[in-house]
Order: C-alpha cells, then sequence, then structure tokens
C-alpha cells in the first residue's frame, strides 16, 4: 500500500516522502491514520538510530482500513488507538502487564518484524520500521492488530497519546503508586506524561504538587487544582508519593528527601543508568521505588477507562494537546524543546493512494 510518511535520518531534516507498506500478514491490520502523537522515545530513537532512515511515531490513531485473515474483534471502519506491541503469550504478557513482555525490545524497537522482515520501503529500499508495532508517522500504519484498542468516536488528536505518553502517567497513578484522597503526590515534570499523571491524581481526588520549570507547562495543571513550583528547590511540604518522569539524578534524590515515612517513588523517565542513593535512609524510612513501564498497563484495560474519564469531563486531556500537520514534525520537536506546547499531535494533511 502507497502511503506518505515521515522520513527521519539523523540530524538531517525530515521529509514527508512516499513510501510502501508490506502487505498485512494474517494478524496485522492496516490503520488509515488520522493523528500521531510526539514521544520522548521518537526522540530518542532518532538519534540512537544515526543516519539510518527510519519512520518512527508509536502513538498512532486513526480508522482499520485493512485487516489480516485471521484477525478477530476488529472490522473496517473501527477507529483504534494503537499501542506499544507485545506478543500475548508470554508470562507477562498473560498476567496483563505487557509492558514487560519477554519480547518488548525485538517487537518495538528493531525497526522489522520477529522475522526479520520491513513493513515499510522507500524507493524499494527497507527502512526501519514496525517502530513500537507501528511506524505511524505516516498516512497509514501497518499494526499488530493485538495492540490496536477500539476507542468509538472520540477526537483522535485527544486521544492518540494514550497510545504511549497518556497511558504511562495516568497508569504510573491508577497501577503503580495508587493515591488515595489524603494523599499527597508530587509530579515532577509536566510534559505529556507528568501532566496526564497529574490530571489522573486530581481525578482521583488527590492532592497533587507538579515541579516543573517551563510556566506553560504548569498553568493547566494549575487551573486543575494542582500547586505548581518551579523548582524542586522551592520550600514544599512532605508528600506521600512521587511520580518522576524526568529520570534526571538529582530530581530523582531530591524527590525522595521529600517522600514522608513508608513513600513511594515511581520512575517513568530514562535518564542516566546510575543515580546514588542513600541506602540506609530508603531503609529506615521504608521507602519503595517502583520502576515502570508504560504505567504498568493493559492497554485494553486502561485505554477505555482513560476515555470514560475523558468524557465524562474528570480528564480534559485535550487541553494538553497541540496539533501540527504530519510533515512539521520537525516544528512540533522544536517548539516542544522551546517549552511552549506539553504534547504536540500531527494530523496527517493527506490522504494514501
Ligand atoms: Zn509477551
Ligand atoms: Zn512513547
Amino acid at each position: 500500500m502507497k502511503v506518505s510518511a515521515v522520513l527521519s535520518r539523523g540530524t538531517a531534516p525530515s521529509e514527508l516522502v512516499d513510501a510502501e507498506l508490506d502487505e498485512p500478514r494474517s494478524d496485522e491490520v492496516i490503520v488509515r491514520i488520522e493523528a500521531v502523537g510526539v514521544c520522548h522515545t521518537d526522540l530518542v530513537t532518532r538519534q540512537r538510530l544515526g543516519e539510518r532512515p527510519a519512520v518512527l511515531g508509536h502513538e498512532g490513531c486513526g480508522t482499520v482500513a485493512h485487516l489480516g485473515s485471521a484477525v478477530e474483534g476488529l472490522a473496517v471502519g473501527d477507529r483504534v488507538v494503537i499501542s506499544f506491541a507485545s506478543c500475548g503469550g508470554c508470562a507477562k504478557c498473560r498476567a496483563g502487564l505487557p509492558g514487560y513482555c519477554a519480547w518488548a525490545t525485538a517487537l518495538n524497537g528493531a525497526g522489522r518484524r520477529l522475522d526479520g522482515s520491513p513493513t515499510v520501503r522507500v524507493k524499494g529500499e527497507p527502512v526501519f520500521g514496525a517502530f513500537f508495532g507501528q511506524s505511524s508517522f505516516a498516512t497509514a500504519a501497518l499494526a499488530d492488530a493485538r495492540s490496536c484498542v477500539r476507542v468509538g468516536d472520540v477526537p483522535p488528536a485527544v486521544v492518540a497519546p494514550l497510545g504511549c505518553g497518556f497511558l504511562t502517567g495516568a497508569g504510573a497513578v491508577l497501577n503503580v503508586l495508587r493515591p488515595r484522597p489524603g494523599d499527597r503526590l508530587l509530579v515532577v515534570g509536566a510534559g505529556g506524561v507528568g501532566s496526564a499523571a497529574a490530571l489522573t491524581a486530581l481525578s482521583e481526588g488527590v492532592e497533587v504538587l507538579v515541579a516543573e520549570p517551563v510556566a506553560a507547562r504548569r498553568t493547566l495543571p494549575e487551573q486543575c487544582g494542582a500547586t505548581v513550583f518551579a523548582s524542586l528547590d522551592e520550600p514544599m511540604p512532605p508528600v506521600t508519593h512521587v511520580l518522576d518522569t524526568t529520570g534526571r539524578p538529582e530530581a530523582i534524590v531530591r524527590a525522595l528527601g521529600l517522600l514522608q515515612p513508608c513513600g513511594a517513588l515511581a520512575l517513568v523517565g530514562l535518564g542516566p543508568a546510575e543515580v546514588t542513593l542513600d541506602a540506609r535512609s530508603l531503609m529506615l524510612r521504608g521507602l519503595r521505588i517502583h520502576g515502570c513501564v508504560e504505567g504498568d498497563a493493559d492497554p485494553p484495560v486502561l485505554v477505555p477507562e482513560l476515555i470514560r474519564r475523558y468524557r465524562d469531563g474528570s480528564l480534559p486531556l485535550d487541553r494538553l494537546v497541540t496539533t501540527y500537520p504530519l510533515a512539521e514534525l520537525d516544528r512540533a520537536v522544536a517548539d516542544h524543546r522551546a517549552g511552549l506546547t506539553t504534547k504536540p499531535v500531527l494530523l496527517p494533511d493527506g490522504r494514501p493512494t
């Protein structure tokens, strides 16, 4: 199938090019992309790949256009959010924790299918594709049917980030930290992940503090009821829970110091591998530290729940999103780096032929 796709290559400007999607296998679908979020992992991966040409994008939302022969539970025309890929058969997948799938790395970051076959070609040559089982910076994406969650009649630009960023923030609150009314949660960093986490905790009736250096990103959490800080160095009350979205060692250490005894910290930001922690203090204060991938979420369970909260008005995810034409990925990234946006989402401005 011919599509338009955003081709990234090192530091060169991205370009919208004609590309060819492989035919769907029996368990795959082709989704006509209506919106696709830009997530930090897209940028990290672009850097990691160097000069290797790639079609990235892993927060796709659109309508199912073609079904593989064995796909059940999806129909042509269904609107779906495409989440990360997982095998469905390993112990963690069967336990409802597909973020820890035994095949997660190969399925989401190898650039091709597990059997080595490419999913996207440009001018006849395979490029890095199958990113998070989708590569959705394009007018259509080839995805594993298992990764697709039906979402019904909702705005694609609002729900697309439920495939990764919003899922991660909300899941870290609802599945991992589980604060209750009366608890006090500190969210470090108010990008797409942190802001979704803050809004989710507020929707649970939890007191929320947000530490975020960019003033524009503090506005919405503050309007929704959070107490905001420009830095962790400002005086703030002790907290029962912390969600770190930055991965910055100094932020993690500082945030641990703010925890009350028996408090919990969840890590969702990928930073340097090594952080120096005071093990004695952790032990004596009964603190818990949780690593957390994709919010420990099972997308078919959590995505519909978050959409229910969006629809009833308790989770105003639409207010986090800024949209750009598909071809303007680089401008979306530059604006985000300049602190002008919380969650950039691309809208394909053309149709696959
Ligand atoms: Zn698995
Ligand atoms: Zn992501």
